[in-house]
């Protein structure tokens, strides 16, 4: 049956409407649209929005297919009512030739999902030597417009200015992930209080502003785009609202993780709150949600890291760096910013939908629900109430910082482009 009729749902969280799909398109968004040969999904009291995109997740494909692997990574992206995400290049091999971008690319269609845009690496191997082929993965099958060394920073400043003159021929953006690599070694927690009482290496915020004071500097000299991968500090904040005040073409990204935990919970020495950049202060957290409101901070990302096991079933030092966050997004934003009545629902499909999409130009997702649109929709259940239970995770791993904690909301379907991948909360 091609034909999906979505009863009385709360499109963008307004009021209630019919939305007709046929094949891969929105046929109608109405009231009262007859339900004649489609099947019917009953959506009263439900949240409609727009497929959600992300832009940064780790799909660990090739090479630690132990953590997590294309076809893994997109069944929990589904859960989670995404319909695209962007690969990070911090593969093994990295992705920083139009081979290995295009096996990935080739992974996500095959696996149905969910539409999987890989980013390029900027340095060949990451390792902030020599650019890659940045041209050559644009114009392969992939068509990759998003670069990142993401996992480590572009920390050379030429390298960064080469990257960033490069991709502005064709429109492409880079996507920093701001380390300023000296200030940070040996770091495992935020630097400041908590750090000091528990004797742990320091991650300063400076590390993170310096890096983006630098990068928005350099994309106003060459006139060209830069994106900061998970912003984490009050401090970086006001850099990034100068920056634009100034004219200066700078988007960034917040991830869930820094818009409700701080540092406090490292005092229990349990590596799932580690992380790159690490929790950071209550402080932190409140300007990062003031900002998300406000515009300054232009989209959510998740940073979906997933690690296995034993690289987290450790002591603190140890452990690897990282948290999956695919199938909790949409519940940490709406504890965080909608309950608290910072964004409407409305505002929240832009920073998690439409924003993403046009970063990364991801062209038919963060569209409009009407009709002739593609069909790439998630129906919430926005009243739901209840702990999160990793066992159930479509991820191959667990590394989540919400064990038993209790999130608002629940994706209950996913449509990508007019094929349910997720059906009452089961995917399909
Ligand atoms: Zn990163």
């Amino acid at each position: 049956m091609s034909k999906i009729l979505i009863r009385g749902a709360k499109v963008l969280g307004g009021e209630a409407q019919d939305v007709l799909i046929d094949g891969e398109t929105i046929e109608a968004v109405g009231t009262g649209l007859s339900a004649e040969g489609a099947e019917v999904v009953e959506a009263e009291g439900k949240v409609l929005l727009p497929g959600l995109v992300d832009l940064h997740t780790h799909l660990r494909e090739p090479g630690r297919e132990d953590s997590e692997t294309v076809l893994t990574g997109t069944r929990a992206a589904a859960s989670g009512g995404f319909t695209a995400v962007f690969a990070m290049a911090n593969t093994f091999p990295v992705a920083d030739t139009a081979g290995v971008v295009e096996q990935v690319y080739r992974l996500g269609q095959e696996s149905g999902y969910c539409d999987v845009q890989p980013i390029g690496a900027v340095t060949v191997g990451l390792e902030g030597k020599k650019l890659a082929e940045l041209g050559a993965m644009h114009e392969s099958a992939a068509g990759v417009t998003v670069f990142s060394d993401d996992g480590k920073c572009v920390d050379d400043a030429v390298m960064m200015r080469r990257a960033l003159e490069y991709v502005k021929a064709f429109g492409g953006v880079v996507a920093q992930h701001a380390q300023e690599p000296r200030l940070t070694e040996g770091a495992q927690m935020n630097e400041g209080v908590v750090s000091a009482e528990l004797g742990l290496g320091g991650w300063p915020a400076v590390a993170e502003e310096s890096i983006i004071a630098r990068d928005v500097l350099l994309a106003e000299h060459v006139g060209s785009r830069v994106h900061i991968c998970h912003l984490s500090t009050a401090g970086s904040v006001e850099i990034v609202r100068w920056a634009k005040s100034r004219g200066i073409d700078v988007t960034a990204e917040v991830t869930p993780h820094h818009l409700l935990l701080t540092d406090e919970l490292v005092r229990s020495y349990n590596p799932v709150y580690k992380v790159n950049p690490p929790l950071r202060t209550e402080r932190d957290v409140m300007a990062l949600r003031e900002a998300l409101a406000d515009g300054t901070i232009d989209i959510v990302a998740t940073d979906h890291a997933p690690h296995p096991h034993e690289d987290k079933d450790c002591e603190w030092a140890a452990a690897a760096m990282g948290m999956v966050g695919l199938e909790t997004a949409l519940s940490v934003v709406q504890q965080t910013m909608v309950e608290t009545g910072l964004l409407t629902w409305a505002a929240v499909a832009e920073r998690m939908s439409v924003k993403p999409a046009e970063i990364g130009g991801a062209t038919g997702h963060g569209r409009p629900v009407s009709a002739g649109e593609p069909a790439n929709l998630v129906l919430v259940d926005a009243d739901y109430r209840g702990a999160v239970d990793p066992a159930g995770f479509a991820s191959r791993s667990r590394n989540t910082p919400y064990e038993g904690r209790e999130l608002p909301g629940r994706v209950t379907h996913t449509w990508l482009r007019g094929r349910a991948t997720l059906v009452d909360g089961n995917l399909a």
